[in-house]
């Protein structure tokens, strides 16, 4: 059985104080969930804090990014091993707003994630059409493709550390919602994909998110789809008790 992840993404917000009040107050609240993973995305700076927070409880840290590099010359640019010398567990790679605004491809996406798996971190690989491809209905098409560039040279083994985020780009931070049977759609597109080149033991087992203004009122109709394992929330992880109820959902 795969496991369902709710995820936050916590993008550019919270300091290093707030993320140690959040998780403080996260914590007893969803205390004794075990149907699901739950993790924190968080900024690098907030890692150390969140991680410590974190200590004893089920909550779960991660990176939202990491860079392909094992070291060098790349000013700015964090390491897979430096994530998980403070303890990080799962990155995020591919968000599309590092595709939008930092110019990932599908080809650096494919290198962070070898490099996140080589280090031992837990991938969240996020990918999804554009509004435009949706209209012109190439959805399939595009999300198929973008798994297999972005899962390029990674062995069946490394896989079973992979989760996939489907995010609808027109659906992040907008308050539009891909409708159940839209992201269940999707999701199946992808799971099929998974199945052409890895086979169907490993499609059946990989976890497939759903990520796009998902929220307390949406989690449970998005979570109850066959091909919905989980959910990468960006907006309502920031609020605890809107989180929590996204995590309540997922059991
Ligand atoms: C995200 O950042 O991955 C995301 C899905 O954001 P939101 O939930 O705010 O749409």
């Amino acid at each position: 059985m795969r496991r369902t992840v709710i995820a936050g993404n916590w993008k550019m917000n919270m300091t290093p104080a707030q993320t140690k009040s959040f998780i403080t107050e996260l914590a007893p609240m969803v205390a004794g969930q075990d149907k699901c993973d739950i993790v924190l995305c968080v900024p690098y700076v907030d890692i150390a804090t969140a991680v410590e927070a974190a200590k004893g409880t089920n909550i779960h840290i991660g990176a939202e990014n990491v860079h392909f590099a094992e070291s060098g010359a790349y000013t700015g640019e964090i390491s897979a091993k430096m994530l998980c010398e403070i303890g990080t567990e799962y990155v995020i790679v591919g968000h599309s707003e590092r595709r939008q605004y930092f110019g990932e491809t599908d080809a650096t996406v494919n290198l962070r994630t070898k490099a996140a798996l080589a280090a031992g971190l837990k991938v969240i690989l996020c990918l999804g059409e554009v509004k435009d491809e949706r209209l012109a209905g190439i959805t399939n098409e595009v999300v198929s493709m973008q798994t297999k560039l972005d899962l390029a040279g990674i062995s069946a083994e490394e896989l079973k550390n992979v989760i996939i985020a489907y995010e609808p780009v027109w659906a992040i931070g907008t308050g539009l919602t891909a409708t159940p049977e839209q992201a269940d759609e999707t999701c199946g597109v992808i799971r099929e994909t998974v199945a052409a080149l890895y086979g169907r033991d490993a499609a059946e087992e990989i976890t497939i998110q759903y990520g796009g203004s998902m929220n307390d009122a949406n989690a449970a109709e998005l979570l109850a789809q066959p091909n919905i394992d989980g959910g990468l929330i960006g907006g309502a992880s920031l609020v605890a008790k809107k989180f929590t109820a996204i995590v309540d959902a997922a059991q």
